[in-house]
């Protein structure tokens, strides 16, 4: 399937200069979502993963969909503030911003499988920083796993030595 079509560009959102991706006309079809899904999924292989990592907010969408398909549990990372329990925190560098990520101390036992997914790879600041927060954990890292990577930015860079698939290049 090409997913291209399903992908809008959005100028100036949310700031000038910025060109946003807009991934819900590929979210609201049912086919291209189960697509988009089950080629996620492939992406992993056959490689064993306890937790499935997520990002607030559009890394949720995706994550714990490949959870249940890889028989693993879900782990959300939130903004500051957002989460109950007693939390660890990475400060990071975002394409349009500066914030904190947290995640609860008991997310990830030392030695689980890891795969970390959000929607975008942009210039790699948010997956830098919950690469730190797994490690923290001693969790250990197969994947990192987007919908999309804007090649452009060079996000990668910050996640050197890693395994980054991606399903989409820009
Ligand atoms: P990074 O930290 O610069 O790599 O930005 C990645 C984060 O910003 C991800 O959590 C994305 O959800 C979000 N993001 C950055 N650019 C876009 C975009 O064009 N579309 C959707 N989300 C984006």
């Amino acid at each position: 399937m090409d997913f291209n079509s399903y992908i809008r560009d959005i100028k100036d959102f949310p700031k000038e200069g910025i060109v946003f991706k807009d991934i819900t006309p590929l979210l609201k079809d049912p086919s291209a979502l189960n697509k988009a899904v089950n080629a996620l999924y492939e992406l992993v292989g056959n490689q064993k993963i306890n937790k499935v990592v997520g990002m607030e907010s559009r890394g949720f969408f995706f994550a714990p969909i490949l959870a249940t398909k890889l028989n693993a549990g879900f782990v959300p990372v939130r903004k500051s503030g957002k989460l109950p329990y007693r939390t660890i925190s990475e400060v990071y560098t975002l394409e349009y911003g500066e914030d904190i990520l947290e995640v609860h101390e008991d997310a990830i036992a030392p030695g689980e499988r890891v795969l970390i997914h959000d929607d975008v790879l942009a210039t790699g600041g948010t997956a830098q920083a919950v690469c730190k927060l797994v490690e923290k954990m001693g969790g250990e890292i197969v994947q990192f796993n987007f919908l999309i990577e804007l090649d452009f930015l060079n996000g990668k860079d910050q996640i050197r030595g890693y395994e980054v698939k991606s399903l989409l290049h820009y």
